[in-house]
């Protein structure tokens, strides 16, 4: 990774050597990882895909009194909507906070991608200003923006001058990357460049923990061992993320969201990252606290804590597991966050019979943090590893052929997968439901009542028709046949 502050992120495919296709087991994936010897690879065919500008805008959206210039056609701002309503009620969760909407959209049309689009962004950018009274604008850029060559980055600057207060560009235009989540690491650049100060004092107590929104989960864990966390970067304040070098070391919910944020953090304020996979599952939420105590100087605390934590949940987990005690469990996520589900889904007693993520970061940020080879230490090596870039027609064969118990899915639209084979599944919207050992429980709970409706999932694949041909739902047909080889 370069040193120090950057205009611009170098995208996933160089920096993490990210790939997009795989097809194997958990080892080999880390093995290949390691000896570089997997290539990204590149569909000739895809059913659906993501945009990592729309990653970029739902962080620096959420920002309270931050606003946003979306230099794009108005499709590219079009998910803004379903942001709103989650700020709205992540802020209300959170301190009872108001989130107000704070975007403005240049909807680029035919002529100015002719005549050029930067003197429609100086306006907005003004607008936004006259408005919001926001803390900081952030202008995210487009694939329309970038093709045009509007100079977004001279712009910012001159406009940084002009209004007094930070004026950052996020340059996320969509083909840049095939890695959507290149799009989390230039919305958290622009922030450490425009919001994060260095520290006027140390808060000993605090940890930063990046997340999506989600309940409060990291406050009874941390609490444990005197702790509290410190939520980045929905619905803070630009004031309470300058704050964010203050803490004494950053964690996050998966490392796919914020491996560039806590490693920067490290780098440039000496704020340690947590060298310990997120606290998902058992195994992995002893592991976390014990690397957050060593960094936090409670060494003497930590094994008591943890002892009290497994005894008090023993008696229902011990239930849990009887129940799924022969029980497959198939996991499709994002890279990361399905390392951290199927690691809860193991210590629940499941056996995961095979993982699908949307793409794999082969190298890491920090060498150190590496969540396929947690899972295989703590999962054992789950036979079926595919990587494809959240591709249905591809997931439907592979659970159609292994059969799973139950899907455990991350993203919306993906439960209904299993639901149409007849398998019941649960989308884990909430990335904090499941953390830590009263998560376990959660997840437990929640996965052994969907599996007691086994009989309303039959119902829905007795009626439906899946939209394939017989052709590629025949075992022959290589759920690969659209990889280019
Ligand atoms: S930035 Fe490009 S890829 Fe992303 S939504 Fe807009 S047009 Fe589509």
């Amino acid at each position: 990774m370069s040193k120090g502050l950057q205009k611009r992120v170098e995208i996933r495919e160089k920096r993490l050597q990210t790939i997009l296709t795989y097809h194997g087991d958990a080892k080999g994936l880390v093995e290949g990882s390691e000896k570089n010897e997997l290539k990204i690879g590149r569909f000739n065919f895809s059913q659906c895909g993501n945009c990592q500008q729309g990653c970029a805008i739902m962080q620096v959206y959420s920002v309270l009194d931050a606003a946003v210039v979306s230099h794009s056609p108005i499709g590219c701002y079009a998910g803004i909507s379903a942001n709103y309503f989650t700020n709205t009620n992540v802020a209300q969760m959170r301190g009872n906070r108001d989130f107000h909407h704070h975007g403005i959209c240049t909807n680029i049309q035919e002529s100015d991608t002719i005549y050029g689009g930067i003197n429609k962004l100086r306006h907005a950018v003004d607008e936004a200003y006259k408005r919001y009274n926001p803390k900081v604008i952030y202008i995210t850029t487009s694939c329309a923006s970038g093709i045009i060559g509007d100079d977004v980055q001279s712009l910012a600057e001159e406009m940084t001058d002009e209004l007094g207060i930070p004026v950052f560009a996020v340059e996320c235009e969509g083909f840049k990357s095939r890695i959507w989540s290149t799009g989390f690491d230039a919305s958290f650049n622009a922030v450490l460049n425009a919001a994060v100060k260095p520290p006027k004092k140390k808060q000993e107590d605090l940890v930063n923990i990046f997340n999506f929104n989600g309940i409060d989960s990291f406050s009874p864990l941390l609490k444990t061992i005197g702790l509290r966390p410190n939520y980045l970067i929905e619905t803070r304040t630009t004031e309470e993320l300058a704050e964010m070098t203050e803490a004494a070391c950053s964690s996050s919910i998966c490392e796919t969201l914020a491996t560039f944020m806590s490693d920067k953090l490290e780098e440039l304020y000496g704020v340690p990252q947590v060298k310990a996979p997120s606290p998902y599952g058992l195994q992995w939420t002893d592991r976390w606290l014990r690397a957050v105590a060593a960094l936090t100087n409670r060494h003497s605390i930590v094994e008591a804590a943890i002892r009290s934590e497994h005894e008090r949940i023993k008696p229902e987990l011990d239930s849990l597991r009887e129940f799924f005690k022969g029980k497959k469990v198939y996991v499709f996520a994002g890279d990361a966050f399905a390392h951290n589900l199927a690691s809860v889904a193991h210590d629940l007693g499941l056996e995961v019979i095979g993982i699908t993520t949307f793409h794999h970061d082969k190298k890491y940020d920090n060498p150190e943090v590496n969540t396929a080879k947690y899972l295989v230490q703590a999962v054992g090596n789950v036979p079926n590893v595919s990587i494809c870039n959240k591709q249905p027609y591809q997931v439907v064969k592979f659970l159609k052929q292994l059969k799973p118990d139950f899907l455990l899915v991350r993203h919306p639209g993906l439960a209904v997968l299993g639901f149409k084979l007849g398998i019941p599944a649960i989308m884990e919207n909430d990335s904090d439901k499941a953390v830590g050992y009263d998560g376990i429980l959660d997840l437990g709970r929640r996965i052994k009542r969907s599996m007691q409706s086994k009989k309303l999932y039959k119902n829905f694949a007795k009626h439906t028709v899946l939209p394939y041909s017989d052709w590629w739902m025949s075992e022959d047909t290589d759920p690969f046949t659209f990889v280019e080889k």
